[in-house]
């Protein structure tokens, strides 16, 4: 198997192909992150709007680095009283609720955890798991996390008339962190995330009226779940939709479009300064049980897991060495398959 000799994109990736000096077009094409635009524009901003209660921010968390930096350097280096909020799907890492009840005990700051109601995510998991199936199209572990974890810091920044959203979306890490090159399991050249490319699907199934029925539960549970979970009611009747990030009432603040952090290499603070852990030989995209699925659907279909995909983003930044890329991209592929199957088992319960 060939491999780019920058990045660790592999040769069965699609639409890849090499120059003469064996150099991916993904990292030919790629543009470098934009500048920041500094603490003293963020803090500009933040100032803006005067506070009527009792917080300055809601700081969504989700118990990984990315949320947690963002916290300890709103209380830290910003002086804000945040209220934290996470989503906890269910499939939430034990280790990462710690992380969110010990910083925000450390740093002395108020959190809500918005519960996914009842048993309904193991249920749409399910019936996402036998279309999958039926289909042959890949299980989507993310389904609308990321809609949800919009809308409770939304709703959460409203009941308390919270001016600011600081939201952790980076291109490096985290949710649309694959956009760049996201393929779906027929293998085509996709620009969306995993969830959207679950729905065109289905949405093209679904054109065939005796196939309707099959997919009712699982409109049935993703309706349901975002109804109790206090969608706007256009929104939750549209699965699979996102809702804006909201420009104003609150305003998200796309936190690292102004501060640079360096993930790998600044670790360090959140384990001195906030107790912060991680399980063990697994420091990134940890928190959620559902991560595996991604990094098992890439794999199979792309060669590489989603995680890799990150890595190779990052070596191209300047941000990881590719030696360190193949070694980490190893050891997730290595325990990927095993992962995968026994959160299957889990999920048909
Ligand atoms: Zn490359």
């Amino acid at each position: 198997m060939n491999y780019c000799k920058k990045c660790i994109l592999p040769e069965n990736y699609p639409g890849i192909s090499f120059d003469a000096e064996g150099i991916c077009n993904f990292c030919r094409a790629y543009q470098p992150q934009k500048n920041h635009l500094g603490k003293e524009k963020l803090v500009e901003l933040l100032r803006s709007v005067k506070p009527v209660g009792k917080y300055d921010c809601v700081v969504p968390m989700s118990g990984g680095k990315d949320s947690s930096f963002i916290l300890y350097f709103a209380v830290k280096e910003l002086g804000l009283n945040p209220l934290v909020v996470s989503y906890d799907s269910g499939f939430q890492e034990e280790v990462a609720r710690a992380n969110i009840r010990t910083a925000c005990e450390l740093l002395d700051v108020d959190y809500q955890v918005v519960h996914s109601p009842g048993d309904i995510q193991r249920r749409l998991l399910k019936q996402n798991y036998q279309l999958s199936k039926r289909y042959h199209i890949y299980l989507d572990g993310c389904m609308s996390c990321e809609a949800i974890l919009r809308v409770v810091s939304m709703n959460a920044a409203r009941a308390n008339q919270i001016p600011f959203v600081l939201w952790g979306s980076s291109a490096l890490e985290g949710f649309g962190a694959n956009k760049i090159s996201v393929i779906n399991a027929s293998g085509e050249g996709q620009n969306g995330s995993d969830d959207r490319a679950f729905f065109e699907k289905i949405k093209t199934i679904t054109r065939k009226p005796i196939k309707i029925l099959r997919h009712i539960p699982y409109y049935f549970y993703n309706i349901l779940q975002r109804i109790l979970l206090k969608f706007p009611i256009k929104v939750a009747l549209i699965p699979g939709s996102t809702p804006p990030l909201s420009q104003e009432k609150p305003q998200f603040v796309s936190f690292f479009d102004y501060i640079q952090w360096d993930s790998i290499s600044n670790v360090s603070i959140l384990k001195e300064e906030l107790g912060w852990q991680h399980p063990e030989g697994k420091d990134i995209r940890f928190d959620c049980r559902l991560h595996c699925v991604g990094n098992y659907n890439r794999l199979d279909s792309a060669g590489i897991t989603s995680d890799g995909i990150n890595f190779c983003n990052m070596i191209r930044e300047g941000k990881m060495s590719r030696d360190e890329a193949v070694n980490r991209e190893q050891k997730i592929a290595e325990r990927v398959g095993e992962e995968y199957q026994s959160l299957v088992k889990e999920i048909l319960g």
